[in-house]
């Protein structure tokens, strides 16, 4: 059993509307290509900065900007559809964890993803105004990522943690610290330790500068050690990319001896054997 569960139904950029993008049509592909790609559990987890709900939660400019369509409608549309499961990538903003949390629990998710992308208002991952790399010490903000990551997952807010060294996005392309990064990940760990989240294998990485599966190989296996379960997804943002290089990841998660995938229905988790 393949999952894909971290997938959005339309595009990042600017000028998209909700309405051509939730429609069954384009379900329809990403069924197909999940066909394709043996993928037996499919789910889709819009931005939750989308939705202009999330303004009660964050009036960071970003979100306002993004901000444009209904909560509610998206979970309409995706119930409405067969064999979709829902769920929402979440983002995990320090001081806005009750907010955050009202809004998740005020509506019947299969799942929800939680996302470090904000370090205060600055981002990880985002090019031009917020780019928290325009001047930070790379030492200072993978630890910081590190810490505010074992934060979310002890938040209790999430069932899976979404590509969980974000921090790395840029690889040769953004200041990285020296060294042996386990130092970074180990503030993480008692966190996700005291939580019952389990971690995403993203091929996402792949697809951006740094080139890697998220999350470092030495990172999945403290988080093994743990105990927490592997949840595998694409990140996927249009059909295209949907189970992208699963062949690679599948290989990648049997050299680390894992044999099963968490499969979630209404917030409850169970593991299936990957075939
Ligand atoms: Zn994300
Ligand atoms: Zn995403």
């Amino acid at each position: 059993m393949l999952t894909d569960y971290h997938v959005h139904l339309r595009p990042d950029e600017d000028g998209t509307h909700a309405s051509e993008y939730f429609t069954a049509a384009n379900v329809d592909r990403y069924r197909s290509a999940a066909a394709e790609h043996g993928i037996g559990e499919l789910g889709v987890s819009e931005h939750v900065y989308r939705f202009v709900q999330t303004l009660e939660v964050w009036d960071h400019p970003f979100w306002q900007a993004s901000a444009q369509d209904d909560i509610d409608a998206y979970c309409e549309f995706v119930r409405g559809q067969e064999g979709l499961k829902l769920g929402i990538e979440a983002d995990f903003v320090v001081g806005r964890e009750h907010r955050m949390a009202n809004l998740l629990e005020a509506r019947d998710w299969d799942y929800v993803v939680g996302s470090v992308h904000f370090l205060r208002d600055v981002a990880v991952d985002m090019r031009g105004e917020w780019d928290i790399w325009r001047s930070a010490d790379p030492d200072k903000v993978w630890a910081r990522y590190f810490e505010t990551l074992g934060e979310a997952a002890r938040s209790g807010m999430f069932d899976i943690l979404a590509h969980p060294d974000l921090v790395k996005v840029w690889g040769k392309g953004a200041p990285a610290p020296e060294g042996d990064l386990r130092r970074f990940y180990e503030l993480a760990l008692d966190g996700i330790a005291e939580s019952d989240v389990a971690i995403e294998v993203s091929t996402a990485g792949l697809r951006k500068p740094v080139g890697e599966i998220y999350p470092a190989p030495e990172f999945l296996d403290m988080c093994i050690e743990i105990g927490r379960p592997v949840a595998l997804s694409s990140d996927a943002h249009v059909p295209e990319q949907l189970g992208y290089e699963y062949e690679r990841a599948v290989e990648w998660l049997a050299e680390r001896g894992i044999a099963e995938l968490a499969v979630f229905e209404g917030r409850e988790r169970r593991l299936e054997p990957i075939g």
